[in-house]
C-alpha cells in the first residue's frame, strides 16, 4: 500500500492505467525517506495483479502472492549490492534481456531501478537503449532521491513523477498513529526535517537520545550554565561530522520556525560557516578540532543571546 501523502500521485497514475496510457518509463523522484520505493512496489503489484479491487492490487491472487514473496518472475529489482555502491552494468544488461523476453505470467513485465542515481555512466548508457526502444507491456520504474545526478538524456526519456516532502500536518497525523502518543511527534518531525520514514528510523536508534543531549548542551550555553570550552570537549567525544550536521539542522530548523534572536542573514552566514567547518574536518589539512568547536560554539552562542 502507498502512504497517505502519496494519494495524488496514486490517483494520477491509476487513471492513466485505467485509460491504458501509462508511459513505458517513469522517474519517481523526491527526497529520501518519504516512501517512493514503497510506492513503486505498490504500483508494480497493481500492474501485475490479476483482479485489482478499486484500483488497488487485490492482495490475494497468485500474482500478488508472488510479488509479496519477492519471487515474481516478471518483476525485476535492480539495486546496488550494498547501499552506496554503484549499480553494475551486468545488472542493466540483464534488464535488457528481461525486457526482450515474453512475460512468464502472461501480463506485464516491470523493472524497478533503485536508486537510479546509483547507475554509473556505463550502466546509464546501457539503459538508454531500453528507454529508446521500449518493449510492449514492459514498464521501467526509475526511483531516484537525486534526479539531478541522472543524465539529461535519461531524464528526458522518462515521465517524471514528483514526490515532495509531505505537508507537516499529514506527517504529524500519520506519525502519531504509528509511534503512539508517548513520543514527541513534533520533535521527531523537526529532527527528520519532515521526512516520515526518517523519523521512524531515528526512533529505532540511539540517534534521538544523542541529539536531544546535544540540544540540551546548546540550551545550557545560551542560559550561561556552560561554556563553549566545556561543550567543545563534549563534542570531541562524538562523531564530529555528525555533530556538525546536527548543529546545521538545529540552526536551519530554528530559522524555519522563526526561533531566532538575530537577523536571518546572520543565521545563514553561520550555516555557511558550518559547511566550511565540515569541509575542513573532512580535508587532509588536519585542523585543530577542539579550537574549531570552540569557535563554532562561541558563534552559536552569539546567535541566540538577545542583547
Ligand atoms: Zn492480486
Amino acid at each position: 500500500m502507498h502512504y497517505p501523502w502519496q494519494l495524488n500521485q496514486w490517483r494520477q497514475l491509476s487513471s492513466q492505467i485505467d485509460k491504458d496510457r501509462l508511459p513505458h518509463a517513469m522517474l519517481l523522484s523526491g527526497p529520501k525517506y518519504i516512501g517512493k520505493y514503497q510506492f513503486s512496489l505498490t504500483l508494480a503489484q497493481r500492474m501485475l495483479c490479476e483482479s485489482p479491487i478499486g484500483g488497488y492490487a487485490c492482495g490475494s491472487c497468485k500474482q500478488c502472492h508472488l510479488v509479496t514473496a519477492n519471487s515474481h518472475p516478471d518483476l525485476l529489482m535492480v539495486k546496488p549490492e550494498e547501499e552506496g555502491k554503484a549499480i553494475r552494468i551486468d545488472l542493466i544488461r540483464a534488464l535488457g534481456e528481461f525486457a526482450n523476453k515474453t512475460a512468464q505470467q502472461g501480463g506485464w513485465k516491470i523493472a524497478l531501478i533503485y536508486p537510479a542515481e546509483a547507475m554509473n555512466l556505463n550502466s546509464a548508457n546501457a539503459l538508454l537503449k531500453n528507454l529508446e526502444e521500449p518493449n510492449a507491456k514492459t514498464l521501467l520504474l526509475l526511483v531516484s532521491h537525486e534526479p539531478a545526478r541522472l543524465s539529461a538524456t535519461i531524464r528526458s526519456r522518462c515521465r517524471m513523477v514528483k514526490f515532495p516532502i509531505p505537508a507537516d500536518l499529514e506527517v504529524r497525523n500519520w506519525l502519531s498513529q504509528v509511534v503512539g502518543p508517548q513520543e514527541d511527534v513534533g520533535q521527531l518531525l523537526e529532527f527528520s526535517e519532515g521526512r516520515p520514514l526518517l523519523a521512524l528510523q531515528l526512533l529505532e536508534t540511539d540517534w534521538l537520545e544523542q541529539r536531544r543531549s546535544l540540544d540540551g548542551l546548546l540550551d545550557d550555553l545560551v542560559a550561561h550554565r556552560s561554556t563553549p570550552l566545556a561543550i567543545a570537549e563534549k563534542c570531541l567525544a562524538n562523531d564530529p561530522l555528525m555533530t556538525i550536521d546536527w548543529l546545521y539542522s538545529r540552526v536551519a530548523s530554528d530559522l524555519r520556525y522563526g526561533r531566532t534572536a538575530v537577523s536571518p542573514r546572520l543565521m545563514f552566514r553561520y550555516l555557511d560557516r558550518l559547511i566550511q567547518a565540515k569541509k575542513l574536518m573532512q580535508s587532509s589539512s588536519n585542523p585543530n578540532i577542539q579550537l574549531l568547536w570552540e569557535e563554532l560554539l562561541l558563534n552559536w552562542q552569539l546567535l541566540y543571546i538577545v542583547k
